[in-house]
């Protein structure tokens, strides 16, 4: 290996690297950003207006999705309960109430996963319900235009969560679907809740504003957050993610689609 050819190549791999690290170590938040590397990409599987029109025959394995990320919510092929990843495990709960841990070729029709690394946190001062939170947090988050991935931790006075049943073909679109949700609430369940804000531009694509779900500590609660109660002095933590990959289905339902359609009224009365 006296081949000063391989030296010089070594080297200039290094200043490469270098050089790599020192602008995004460096970014101030003037000019264009750097591409983000992988940990801050939100990787998305399809979108929820398909979801939205009834595409819910699952297109991704549970055991690619893991590789995109370690923390995240979705859905699982026909619609079959609630997704929540955390800490690199994937949670099914079921309309039953059970929560299942899933096996990696189980498949998702819509799911949204990141790996999660908190660089800014908020502390809320007073309790306050869904509604109230995003307001508040609209308020104090930097910018709308940007995704976060949202964590917090704690005892909820109150968690109002629903799971909806599996489908079967020819599927319906979700509003008649979610007509068979199954609606959980508790009282001073301790849990961690798991989701994203997007900005309002993912109309279509995602939902705007914040989505979350929902997972007690003792793994037997969970589901998609209709409403709880957050007490004051809850840590709320922020992955601002600022790269997005996006993978759509290339068969199936999904290639009929009308997604010319605005669903955003419809979508608004499922999502709360
Ligand atoms: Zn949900």
């Amino acid at each position: 290996m006296n081949n000063p050819r391989f030296f010089l190549g070594i080297g200039l791999a290094f200043v490469i690297i270098f050089a790599g690290v020192s602008v995004y170590t460096h970014y101030a938040g003037s000019g264009p950003a750097p591409v983000p590397a992988d940990h801050d990409t939100l990787y998305q599987v399809s979108t929820i207006d398909a979801l939205m029109l009834g595409v819910y025959d699952g297109i991704t394995p549970i055991r690619d999705l893991k590789s995109r990320g370690d923390f995240g919510i979705g859905t699982f092929d026909a619609l079959d309960g609630e997704m929540i990843v955390l800490d690199g495990i994937v949670y099914q709960v079921k309309a039953d109430g059970r929560i299942l841990s899933v096996p990696d070729n189980l498949t998702t029709p819509f799911a949204t996963v990141t790996h999660f690394e908190a660089d800014r946190n908020i502390t809320t001062k007073a309790p306050m319900n869904l509604s109230v939170f995003t307001t508040s947090m609209e308020e104090q988050l930097p910018t709308g235009n940007m995704i976060y991935a949202v964590r917090m931790h704690g005892t909820f006075p109150f968690m109002k969560v629903r799971s909806v049943p599996a489908q079967q073909e020819p599927y319906q679109v979700l509003s008649e679907a979610v007509k068979n949700q199954s609606v959980y609430t508790f009282s001073g369940t301790t849990g961690t809740v798991v989701g994203f804000y997007t900005p309002i531009f993912f109309k279509g694509v995602n939902v705007p504003g914040f989505h979350l779900h929902y997972l007690s500590d003792d793994r037997t609660t969970g589901g998609h957050i209709l409403d709880f109660t957050l007490p004051a002095g809850t840590l709320v933590e922020y992955d601002i993610t600022p790269g997005f990959t996006m993978a759509l289905p290339t068969s199936g339902d999904f290639t009929g689609a009308d997604l010319s359609q605005d669903l955003s009224s419809d979508l608004a009365k499922i999502e709360k």
